[in-house]
C-alpha cells in the first residue's frame, strides 16, 4: 500500500478508543482486553480495515484484531471505524507479533499481502517459514490461516510454503467470485482488483498441534 503521510495521524490514532497503544502488555491476556473467552481472529496487513470491521459488525461472538505497520495507514483504517466492543486495532510489525500474542489466537486472516516477487526477498513474505515459525507461537489450539490474493505466484509459493510446513490445505479457490456467494466480505483491494477483471485467489488451511 502505498504510504503517504496523513495529517494528524497520531492523533487520529490515539483518539480512538479501540486503539491498543502497548500491546505487548496484554500479551497472554487479550481475552481482558475484550472481557470474554470468545475466539480471537487477526489481520496482518489490514489496510484501510474495511475487511476487519465487517468481520467484527457481522460476527459479535468473535473477537478481531486488525493490524498494520505504518501510523498513516492505522490512522486511516481508524478514520472510517465506528468504536466497536469485539475489535481492536494495533500497529506493530508482524516480525514482532510473538511479542504480542501467546497461544490466544484462533485465525489469521492475510489479505492481499505484500508480494515480494523478487527471490531475494523471500523472507518478508507473511507465509514465509520464518514467519510460519513465529505463528505457530501465537495459535491457541490449531493453526488455522485463511489468505486471499489475487497474486498468483504468492499464491503458489503459499501453498508449497503452508505445506511443507505440515499445514492441511481445506479449501482452495481459483476464482472467489465466479461463486454466487454473497456472503464474501470483500478488502479494499479486493474490491480494486476485481474492477481491473483479476482472478481472485484463496485457500483456507489448517495445522493440528496435539
Ligand atoms: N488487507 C488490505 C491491505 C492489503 S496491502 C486489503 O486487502 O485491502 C498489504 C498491507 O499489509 C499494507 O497495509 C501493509 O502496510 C501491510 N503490511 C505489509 N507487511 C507487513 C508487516 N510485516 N507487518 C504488518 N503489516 C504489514
Amino acid at each position: 500500500m502505498r504510504l503517504r503521510n496523513i495529517k494528524n495521524a497520531k492523533e487520529i490514532i490515539n483518539n480512538y478508543d479501540n486503539y491498543i497503544n502497548n500491546p505487548e502488555d496484554y500479551k497472554g491476556k487479550w481475552n481482558k482486553v475484550f472481557n470474554n473467552n470468545n475466539p480471537i481472529y487477526i489481520e496482518i496487513g489490514m489496510g484501510k480495515g474495511k475487511f476487519i470491521k465487517e468481520n467484527a459488525l457481522k460476527n459479535s461472538n468473535i473477537n478481531y484484531i486488525g493490524i498494520d505497520r505504518y501510523d498513516a495507514i492505522v490512522a486511516k483504517a481508524i478514520k472510517n471505524m465506528p468504536k466497536i466492543d469485539n475489535l481492536r486495532i494495533i500497529r506493530i510489525d508482524a516480525n514482532d507479533i510473538e511479542k504480542v500474542f501467546d497461544n490466544e489466537i484462533s485465525l489469521i486472516f492475510l489479505n492481499f499481502s505484500d508480494p515480494w516477487p523478487k527471490d531475494r526477498h523471500e523472507k518478508r513474505r507473511l507465509t514465509d517459514t520464518n514467519f510460519l515459525i513465529k505463528y505457530d507461537n501465537i495459535f491457541k489450539n490449531n493453526n488455522k490461516i485463511i489468505l486471499k490474493t489475487d497474486n498468483r505466484n504468492l499464491f503458489e509459493y503459499s501453498i508449497i510454503s503452508l505445506s511443507k510446513y505440515g499445514y492441511i490445505i481445506n479449501n482452495i479457490s481459483l476464482d472467489l467470485h465466479n461463486k454466487v456467494d454473497k456472503d464474501i466480505i470483500t478488502t479494499e483491494y479486493e474490491e480494486k482488483f476485481m474492477k481491473n477483471g483479476n482472478l481472485i485467489y484463496k485457500l483456507e488451511c489448517e495445522k493440528k498441534n496435539i
